[in-house]
């Protein structure tokens, strides 16, 4: 990945942020990098950027570094940021519109990722909501990984946390309006 060029400079796209924020719908040169989002970020611990970070580094255009960056996979979509930012930043609706660049453009590294994030949609596109068994088996047979987490998902299984059968959301049509309004 090209992050600097042959002076050692960062390469910066200038119209990054604007190409993020018109995709997103939300205002990201209103953060003044208080910090509430990444104090209050559960995944944080497993992030290479912090959310306040990657809202930086998106408003002074360091693209790759974005797209190539860890957290935005590693965002769980919880909405603890976006509720509690002073300035109202959307940062869930950043991640998504960050992840969809990346899986575009080519920046993930790791196939299962991409993967994983395709049966994902494709599953609530599907239903309207997620059927983590079809989920899991999914993922299994794309990146040909059968065995490992057997047992553990067995128990889960013998527990019941995971459902056999899935069930589809009443109104699913909305749902896949949603998904074609975004295809467009
Ligand atoms: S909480 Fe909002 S204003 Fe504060 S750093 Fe995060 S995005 Fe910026
Ligand atoms: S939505 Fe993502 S970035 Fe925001 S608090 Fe949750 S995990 Fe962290």
């Amino acid at each position: 990945m090209q992050y600097f060029d042959k002076n050692g400079v960062a390469v910066i796209e200038a119209n990054f942020a604007e190409q993020v924020k018109e995709a997103s719908g939300t205002e990201i040169n209103r953060c003044y990098q208080c910090l509430t989002c990444s104090l209050g970020c559960p995944s944080a611990f497993a992030m290479d950027y912090l959310p306040h970070q990657i809202v930086r580094m998106v408003q002074i255009g360091l693209r790759e570094q974005v797209l190539t960056s860890s957290t935005i996979w590693v965002c769980a979509d919880c909405q603890a940021c976006a509720t509690r930012c002073p300035n109202e930043v959307d940062i869930v609706r950043i991640m998504d519109v960050l992840r969809e660049i990346s899986l575009r453009e080519g920046f993930v590294k790791e196939r299962s990722v991409a993967d994983f994030h395709r049966i994902f949609l494709g599953n609530i596109e599907q239903w309207g909501r997620q059927h983590e068994l079809s989920l899991i088996l999914k993922l299994k047979l794309k990146t040909r990984d059968l065995f490992s987490d057997l047992l553990p998902g067995i128990k889960m299984l013998m527990k019941g946390k995971l459902k056999l059968l899935p069930e589809r959301f009443k109104e699913i049509e909305k749902v896949r309006d949603i998904f074609r309004g975004a295809e467009k």
